[in-house]
């Protein structure tokens, strides 16, 4: 039986970033072990920290901190491991539970290292996204616990690095990406870490809502009882009456309705949507057939493909009709990329083509 149960309340793992101390968990745990959506109890014993000299967590001792936490408050505990040898610790600390952090997920090697040492463990594991926006090592990094054994497998969307200082985020979303992970793996348990992706209290309730909107099955979320004290992630973490204050507040959507009336409501507008894309797909076919034909004009007069001009002008004019129809300009522009790139390949390959010529 897996241990991460999909219902309709999502599932709750808080914890602080980091343990500090046996009084500032045991404080937290008090605290977060009456709030029901709670599950795990999280907290970093060896921390991943980007630069040196900053507080690199208390390490083994630790873990029997934490061993506290799950016998006084019924509460089973997860850390985060890098190292097989962290993994060695964990297990032998009776840690119900473990995950991969963003910076070992990039690393197969690593990850491979870990996986090897859980050969022939029972235990659930969390695989954070890699710092990078990779789908592909993502899956890497699941697939090689689950060619260990692993079943109880589950991801952690904490958003991506980005060299974009405007960002009101720590770490992008870039949503389409956890929602591929959730596409190429069907069954997997998907929770988000909404403190990562923040990097500010302020900003966590609104994309752990995001998360439920999109149809996450849980939450990570970063408690502290004193937050702007904390060692590491102060800035991103909440006080455990905030944590159940946002919890209280969050809207938990369902993937389907038993109400008939809507359930018929959202068929129809399915059978409708089903018509405009076939009109799409057609359109396009038709969009594509000309540029074949301007293929043909552009080779028998020995032009590029690519137009720079056309391309701006179709940008230009495509962004100002979408915003008459209150489609965004970003939207557009990505859209009008794909179709773009799609033509000028199929123009190329005309190009090169000795057979066809242009019909006069
Ligand atoms: C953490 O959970 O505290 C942590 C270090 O996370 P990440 O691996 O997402 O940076
Ligand atoms: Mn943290």
């Amino acid at each position: 039986m897996s241990f991460f149960k999909k219902g309709d309340a999502p599932f709750v793992i808080a914890g602080p970033c980091s343990a500090e101390t046996r009084e500032q968990v045991m404080e937290t745990a008090a605290a977060i072990a009456g709030i029901p959506e709670v599950k795990l109890f999280r907290a970093g014993v060896w921390k991943p920290r980007t630069r040196p000299g900053s507080f690199e967590g208390k390490g083994t001792e630790a873990l029997s901190w934490l061993q506290d936490v799950k016998h006084t408050y019924r509460l089973p505990v997860a850390v985060e491991v890098a190292e097989p040898a962290h993994v060695e610790q964990a297990l032998q600390h009776g840690t119900e539970v473990l995950w991969i952090g963003a910076r070992t997920t990039v690393n197969p090697f690593q990850v491979q290292r870990i996986a090897d040492a859980l050969k022939g463990v029972t235990i659930p594991v969390m695989v954070k996204n890699p710092v990078n926006p990779d789908v592909e090592l993502w899956q890497g990094a699941i697939e090689r616990l689950e060619r260990s054994g692993i079943t109880d497998i589950a991801a952690i969307h904490r958003g991506f690095s980005s060299y974009d200082t405007a960002s009101v985020y720590r770490n992008q979303p870039n949503w389409p990406i956890p929602i591929e992970l959730k596409r190429r793996k069907p069954e997997l348990f998907i929770i988000c870490d909404p403190s990562h992706i923040s990097g500010n209290r302020d900003r966590v309730a609104e994309v752990a809502q995001r998360a439920m909107d999109m149809g996450f099955n849980g939450l990570m979320i970063e408690s502290h009882p004193h937050p702007d004290k904390a060692l590491s992630d102060a800035a991103q973490q909440m006080t455990p009456d905030a944590l159940r204050e946002l919890l209280s507040e969050l809207i938990v959507r369902r993937q389907y309705t038993e109400d008939m009336s809507m359930a018929t409501e959202l068929e129809y507008l399915r059978q409708l949507m089903d018509g405009i894309d076939a009109e799409m797909i057609d359109l396009l076919a038709r969009r594509m057939e000309l540029s074949e034909r301007m293929g043909l004009v552009k080779k028998s007069c020995n032009m590029t493909a690519y137009q720079p001009d056309r391309w701006r002008e179709i940008v230009e004019t495509r962004s100002k009709q979408g915003g008459v129809k209150m489609l965004s300009e970003e939207f557009i522009l990505s859209l009008y990329e794909k179709i773009h790139d799609e033509s000028i390949r199929k123009q190329v390959e005309i190009l090169r083509d000795t057979r066809k010529e242009v019909k006069k």
